[in-house]
């Protein structure tokens, strides 16, 4: 929705590890190797694909979508912008209730094959269950059990929670109500998009 309104490329990690994967390179395998055995892509290699991304597309504004998700993420992060000479405008935080996680994910179906994620909710899906960008089956995730939930939610505690104040602190944090629907969140985050690129 921002690149369609704002012209501003959206990457995550995620999108970015599965085309590296797509383009088979050396690395490309090795992360392929990593995610089919279930393990976690190391920091480092998802700083510097993010360092290449934004080399490529990020001269004319940049989204990243999940991205840092841990200190060491976000400090690599201002140093890289630091290089290229980019500023930082803002870091949105969604703040959203564990209840609205337990309900977005228990309503969610991903893509067997490209990983493409949407709500199970959505008509179009609901009836045929099929990737509109692979053709590939759309399903619930099967890593989506609430022990894996538990986790990542005790993680977000651990690992992501102190970059709010490290945002905070260097004045381009925002907190918004995520637990609204996506027209609502969407309009918020569209002010401060606007209000940046007038100043
Ligand atoms: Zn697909």
């Amino acid at each position: 929705m921002i690149t369609r309104q704002f012209g501003i490329p959206v990457t995550s990690p995620g999108a970015i590890l599965r085309r590296e994967k797509d383009l088979g390179t050396p690395l490309g395998e090795e992360i392929a190797e990593v995610l089919e055995r279930g393990g976690l892509v190391s920091d480092k290699i998802i700083v510097e694909l993010i360092e290449d991304w934004l080399r490529l597309h990020g001269g004319h504004g940049f989204v990243f979508d999940g991205f840092p998700r841990t200190l060491p993420q976000a400090e690599s992060l201002m140093s890289i912008l630091a290089r290229l000479r980019t500023a930082l405008d803002l870091a949105l935080w969604l703040e959203v209730s564990q209840q609205t996680v337990f309900e977005r994910i228990a309503g969610r179906l991903q893509c067997g094959e490209c990983g493409f994620t949407t709500s199970a909710s959505s008509a179009q899906f609901a009836e045929r269950p099929v990737c509109p960008y692979c053709d590939g089956r759309l399903m619930r995730r099967s890593d989506d059990d609430l022990a894996v939930l538990q986790t990542r939610l005790s993680e977000f505690e651990t690992k992501t929670q102190p970059l709010a104040s490290f945002y905070a602190k260097i004045s381009v944090l925002h907190r918004i109500d995520g637990n609204r629907d996506r027209e609502a969140v969407f309009a918020d985050i569209s002010r401060l998009i606007e209000d940046k690129a007038r100043a």
